[in-house]
């Protein structure tokens, strides 16, 4: 991977030159973890909080946060959106323990924030998910049904009147309210993260590539100025996975892009949108948007761009022309700002499985590397979750999490190969964002658009 060289609004708030190490020659290590976003930094933590004597090495192409962990909209909140899912792969209990644990990850990410060990601007706004055409109301109401069935109630339904209460947009047709939902600054939230593990003597080397991993009894990863050879090693690589042969199958990319306006506090208070609530709507590349703490809005839209067999080039870092059409997407929530211009823009690329669930495992059956990727652009806060799970494969841990419902996963499908996929992707894409216009627009979807959208590759429903 080459270095990103167009950095998130985040990161350019919180990248200010600190020191940093680069692998030079060859070193042994106990845990060897590729991947320095937030999966790799958790595991890090859980596994010095476990074994404090073990040697930890974190090794990042670019700077940790460079990936998905420092260009996210920083919406923490926990699974129970992927409540059906879950319940597909694991069954109810261990879902509904996923879930709640997904939660805890939100009040975890508050408790470390409030006594400063983890500062990350943490701000407990809730989440309103909110139909912003016709043709999505109604989207929560399996979900709203099945968590009812399953004695859970983490959603307040919300009607079009509740909701403009909240966040006033002309655009709101009501949905729901997840009270337990946050938002973070997601740059202070991984380098704090990095702060954090080095202060527990994690070695972290950034600038350092993995060039080769050599599926050998040790495993090696191969730099271009050494190599580690580690008892076991942890692959976080987010959607840089992608490029690995035993993913090909299981992973796909696509980008996300988000803007920022300048700060607009006094159009904030316009439209009440000052208790620090995020925002998504209900279509299949979903809208998503917060505020922060200076007063802006930070707008962000999923299912962008599609890699080519999972090769991500300098299009997953900016795109002029997607991040115009996120812009458009908030002159539309708010036809107030039509001539505001925004001042970032971004793209960053999501690791997405058949599932919209991470996945874990050991690679290729290989008993000393492991795996923890495809959080399918939710990974806030239920990473903490996932660097417990890697910790406890990579220590053999006896504490349940190496054995939990997302541990190798049964598998409900594969993704079709390159060429095809890509070519199919496409043309699902453009169905999509067809659909999505004329949703937008209030016109009619004719029924060959509406067929091929619904090819995306889908959860299964509640
Ligand atoms: C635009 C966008 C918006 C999002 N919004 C939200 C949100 O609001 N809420 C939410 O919950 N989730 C969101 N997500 C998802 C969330 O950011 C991710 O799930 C999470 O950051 C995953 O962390 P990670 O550590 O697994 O991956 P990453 O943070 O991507 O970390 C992987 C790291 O591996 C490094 N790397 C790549 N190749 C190599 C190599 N060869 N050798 C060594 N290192 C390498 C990369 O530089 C990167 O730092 C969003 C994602 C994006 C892209």
């Amino acid at each position: 991977m080459k270095a990103s060289v167009h950095r998130s609004f985040w990161l350019g708030q919180v990248l200010d030159g600190e020191d940093s190490l680069s692998l030079a020659g060859s070193i042994h290590a106990d845990i060897a973890i590729v991947g320095g976003g937030y999966t790799g930094l958790w595991t890090a933590l859980r596994i010095k909080k476990a074994e404090p004597a073990a040697d930890v090495v974190v090794l990042e192409a670019d700077v940790c946060g460079a990936g998905a962990s420092g260009r996210n909209g920083g919406l923490a909140h926990g699974w129970w959106e992927k409540l059906a899912q879950l319940i597909a792969i694991c069954g109810v209990a261990e879902a509904k323990r996923l879930c709640e644990t997904s939660e805890a990850a939100v009040d975890e990410l508050e408790r470390l924030d409030r006594d400063g060990t983890l500062p990350s601007d943490f701000i407990r706004g809730g989440k309103l998910s909110v139909a912003t055409t016709p043709a999505q109301v109604g989207a929560w109401d399996a979900l709203l049904a099945l968590c009812e069935r399953n004695g859970v109630d983490p959603f307040e339904p919300v009607s079009a009147a509740a909701a403009r209460g909240r966040v006033d947009s002309p655009t709101f047709l009501g949905g729901v309210f997840e009270s337990s939902a946050a938002t973070v600054h997601p740059g202070k939230l991984v380098r704090g993260l990095r702060k954090l593990a080095l202060r527990h003597g994690v070695k972290v080397y950034e600038h350092t590539p993995m060039r080769a991993l050599e599926r050998a009894t040790p495993p090696r990863v191969h730099t271009p100025g050494g190599s580690v050879t580690a008892d076991h090693v942890v692959v976080a690589l987010g959607a840089w996975a992608a490029g690995l042969p035993e993913f090909h199958r299981r992973l796909y990319v696509v980008s996300s892009e988000v803007v920022v306006t300048p700060p607009i506090p006094e159009e904030l208070r316009r439209i009440g949108w000052i208790d620090g609530e995020s925002i998504n709507d209900g279509q299949a590349r979903v809208l998503y948007g917060r505020t922060t703490s200076d007063g802006r809005i930070a707008l962000g839209r999923g299912g962008g761009r599609l890699a080519f067999g999972g090769r991500l080039d300098r299009g997953f870092d900016r795109n002029r022309r997607s991040s115009e059409d996120v812009a458009a997407a908030l002159r539309r929530l708010y036809p107030s700002l039509a001539g505001l211009k925004v001042e970032h823009d971004w793209s960053g690329p999501i690791d997405r499985t058949l599932t919209g669930l991470p996945v874990f495992g050991r690679l290729g059956g290989h008993p000393k590397i492991s795996y923890g990727i495809g959080w399918s652009g939710t990974g806030v806060a239920p990473t903490l979750i996932g660097g417990r799970i890697l910790a406890s494969i990579a220590l053999d841990l006896d504490d349940g999490w190496q054995r939990c419902g997302l541990v190798e996963q049964r598998s409900l499908g594969k993704l079709p190969p390159e060429p095809i996929r890509y070519a199919g992707g496409a043309v699902v894409r453009r169905a999509v964002v067809r659909k999505a216009a004329r949703e937008d627009a209030s016109r009619k979807v004719d029924r060959l658009t509406h067929s091929i959208a619904g090819l995306v590759p889908r959860l299964p429903e509640a």
